[in-house]
């Protein structure tokens, strides 16, 4: 699950993690408030943050939500200074626009929240990092002296540049471990100590809170020394959001795929893609196989679809609702194995689906396991647009060629 800044910042302080402070609000009513708030903590110089699930809004563009070509301001972040009327302006311009990132695609997101910030003076931006390295089956936090820029850049072109560090799971993180961060982001005096304190900080955070990713960039060195986090992201392990009830109003459905939201309440685990082959599947793994294999014969998935181990009849049919809500798919790719789940019973339950929705597209099916050869029976006879295959090859060849023809 992902969380927004001012969500990942108020967190973070509760673990004594240095980080710039703000107030989010939600309409301009709430704007004077907000800033008589931070300046009664002394708060001088002040940042509009738009608050959206996706990085690069510095660099981002506000574009108008009702006529989508006028842009409205170039910069999802800005810095003001003590200027707090122009600050007002511009908050009051970019609420409710679009804000068009490199990782947002070219729809963007809708700014519903933003972010009054502290705004600070600093001299150096660094980057920190920490996520589980599962090839080493330990959490590794990376560190770089290039903060502020895109890190994949950093990662491609001068990996030199990037610091790893993984924490042995029994033992957490070391001081010596903190130190050897420090020393590799060249810090001296009183920010080298002051940094030893925030990683500590910060790890603890990322353990107790359960994260799968928790990203500073930049973590600033202010004007005087002070290590301090200006921005922040964190997304939580979903598998562990059953231990943190209190995370669940931490959720923000406008920032959510409606198709995946609607895909969870009926306990499927749905991702949209890009491409435009549709694949129905049971098992991750299998999922994750059948994409490979669809790719290979030259298709594009439009989404990973798991409809998890007890593929019955409704949830055939909600999977195939959920598929055809995307008017990129072109064809569809059912491959189910019939493990704890009957292939006849699952070919009935498509039968009956196509019968109830009128799918407008060519279905290719592949039933492997138990009963197989009565489902191919089943799906053969039913004069449906429905073709039965029996290898992963031959179903993955015939989606595509569907799509070609059609
Ligand atoms: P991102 O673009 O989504 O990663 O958003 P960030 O929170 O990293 O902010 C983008 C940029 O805004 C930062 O890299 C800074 O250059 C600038 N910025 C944000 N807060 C401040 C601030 O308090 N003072 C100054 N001078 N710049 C800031
Ligand atoms: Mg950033």
């Amino acid at each position: 699950m992902k969380i927004h800044e001012y969500q990942a910042k108020s967190i973070l302080k509760k673990f004594g993690v240095a980080v710039q402070d703000g107030v989010a609000i939600k309409s301009m009513d709430e704007f004077d408030n907000a800033i008589n708030h931070l300046k009664e903590q002394g708060v001088t110089q002040f940042v509009v943050k738009s608050q959206i699930h996706a990085g690069g809004r510095g660099k981002g563009i506000v574009y108008n939500k009702d006529s989508r070509d006028e842009v409205v301001y170039e910069g999802g972040v800005k810095f003001f200074g003590d200027n707090v009327e122009k600050a007002k302006d511009y908050a009051g311009k970019i609420l409710n626009n679009i804000l068009v990132t490199h990782q947002t695609g070219k729809e963007g997101k809708q700014i519903q929240t933003l972010f009054i910030a502290q705004g600070l003076d600093y001299k150096k931006e660094l980057y920190l990092g920490i996520l589980l390295d599962r090839t080493n089956s330990k959490n590794v936090i990376m560190a770089s002296t290039e903060g502020g820029v895109e890190i994949e850049k950093v990662a491609a072109e001068t990996p030199e540049k990037i610091i790893k560090i993984w924490i042995e799971p029994s033992i957490g993180l070391q001081s010596f471990q903190a130190r050897e961060l420090a020393f590799g982001l060249k810090l001296e005096g009183s920010a080298f100590k002051d940094f030893i304190k925030f990683i500590s900080a910060l790890y603890k955070a990322y353990e107790e809170i359960d994260a799968s990713l928790l990203e500073i960039n930049p973590l600033i060195i202010t004007n005087d020394d002070k290590i301090l986090a200006l921005d922040a992201k964190i997304n939580l392990d979903d598998n562990a959001l059953f231990k943190h009830p209190d995370y669940e109003a931490l959720r923000d459905l406008n920032e959510e795929d409606p198709l995946e939201i609607e895909a969870s309440k009926s306990n499927l685990n749905y991702i949209k893609l890009d491409g435009n082959v549709g694949c129905m599947v049971n098992g991750a793994g299998l999922a994750m196989a059948t994409m490979d294999l669809i790719k290979i014969a030259g298709g594009e998935p439009a989404n990973f679809l798991d409809v998890g181990g007890t593929a019955s009849a409704e949830t055939v049919e909600n999977g195939f609702k959920i598929i055809l809500s995307d008017k990129n798919v072109k064809a569809i790719l059912i491959n189910i194995f019939g493990g704890i789940v009957r292939c006849d019973r699952v070919a009935n339950g498509v039968v009956q689906a196509s019968r109830n929705l009128n799918i407008p597209v060519p279905v290719v099916v592949r039933l492997q396991g138990t009963n197989a050869e009565e489902a191919k029976k089943i799906l053969d006879e039913s004069g449906l647009n429905i073709f039965s295959a029996t290898t992963f090859e031959d179903a993955a060849q015939q989606v595509t060629k569907a799509i070609a023809k059609n």
